[in-house]
C-alpha cells in the first residue's frame, strides 16, 4: 500500500459532519465503480498525500476544526487507517467515516476499537440491482456492515444516491421495506444526482423524474 493514501483535501466543511466544523481527507482508490460517480480522479488515481503530512495539518488546525471526515474512494481501503485514527483521537479531533461497506472487517475494527464516532453508510441499490449500479458483487458484506451497525445502536446514517434513470421509486421502496425489516431507527437520506460530465458510467442528465409522493412510509426520509 502506498505511503501516499491521500488523494486531496478538504480544509474546511460545516456540511459534510453533522452539527461539526470539520476537514475533509479524500482516499484514493475504491473498489466500487459506480455509474453515477464523479469522483474518477479519486478513484483512479493515485493518492498525493502522506500520513504524516495530513497530521501536520490536523496539529494546525488545533482548536479550529472539530472533526476529521474520512472520504474518498473508501478510506476503509488503506490498511493503517485504524493507526491513522488513533492519531487524529489523540489530537481531539472526532470521526466521521463515509464508506459503501463492503469493507466489513475495517468497520468492524474501526468500531470495536472505538476509533470512529459517526458512520454515513452508501446503501447504493436494492441486492437485485447492486451489481447493475456499482459493478460490485458484494452485497453481502455491505448487508453485513449494516446489520452490525444497527445491533451495536452506533451513530450512523443510510443514503442513496437517486438518479431517476438508474434507480426507481419502487427499488427505493425496497430498501425502505428492508430498513423497516432490520429495524433501523435513523434518518434515511436521499441525495439527489447532480449532473456532471465524466462520471465512470458517463450517465447523463437524468430524462425521467422520480416520484416521491410514492415513497413508502416506515422510515424518516430526508433529501439533501
Ligand atoms: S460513488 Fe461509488 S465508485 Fe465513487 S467513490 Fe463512492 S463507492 Fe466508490
Amino acid at each position: 500500500m502506498t505511503n501516499r493514501p491521500i488523494y486531496d483535501i478538504t480544509p474546511f466543511t460545516m456540511l459534510d459532519y453533522p452539527n461539526h466544523l470539520a476537514t475533509i481527507f479524500w482516499f484514493a482508490g475504491c473498489k466500487m465503480r459506480c455509474l453515477y460517480c464523479y469522483n474518477r480522479d479519486i478513484v483512479f488515481g493515485e493518492g498525493k498525500m502522506s500520513i504524516d503530512e495530513a497530521l501536520s495539518f490536523l496539529d494546525s488546525r488545533k482548536g479550529l476544526l472539530e472533526g476529521v471526515v474520512l472520504s474518498g474512494g473508501d478510506a476503509s481501503l488503506y490498511d493503517g487507517l485504524a493507526d491513522f485514527c488513533q492519531e487524529i483521537k489523540e489530537r481531539g479531533f472526532k470521526i466521521k467515516l463515509d464508506t459503501n461497506g463492503i469493507n466489513f472487517k475495517k468497520v468492524y475494527e474501526l468500531v470495536e476499537g472505538r476509533l470512529v464516532d459517526y458512520i454515513a453508510l452508501d446503501y447504493k441499490a436494492p441486492k437485485e440491482k447492486h451489481y447493475a449500479i456499482t459493478k460490485d458483487r458484494h452485497f453481502h458484506l455491505f448487508s453485513k456492515t449494516l446489520d452490525y451497525l444497527i445491533e451495536q445502536k452506533f451513530p450512523f446514517e443510510v443514503r442513496t444516491t437517486i438518479h431517476s434513470d438508474l434507480i426507481r421509486v419502487e427499488e427505493i421502496n425496497r430498501i425502505i421495506k428492508d430498513l423497516v425489516k432490520r429495524e433501523y431507527k435513523g434518518i434515511y437520506y436521499l441525495q439527489p444526482f447532480v449532473y456532471v460530465e465524466n462520471t465512470i458510467g458517463r450517465v447523463t442528465k437524468e430524462k425521467s423524474s422520480f416520484d416521491n409522493s410514492r415513497l413508502l412510509e416506515g422510515v424518516d426520509v430526508v433529501w439533501r
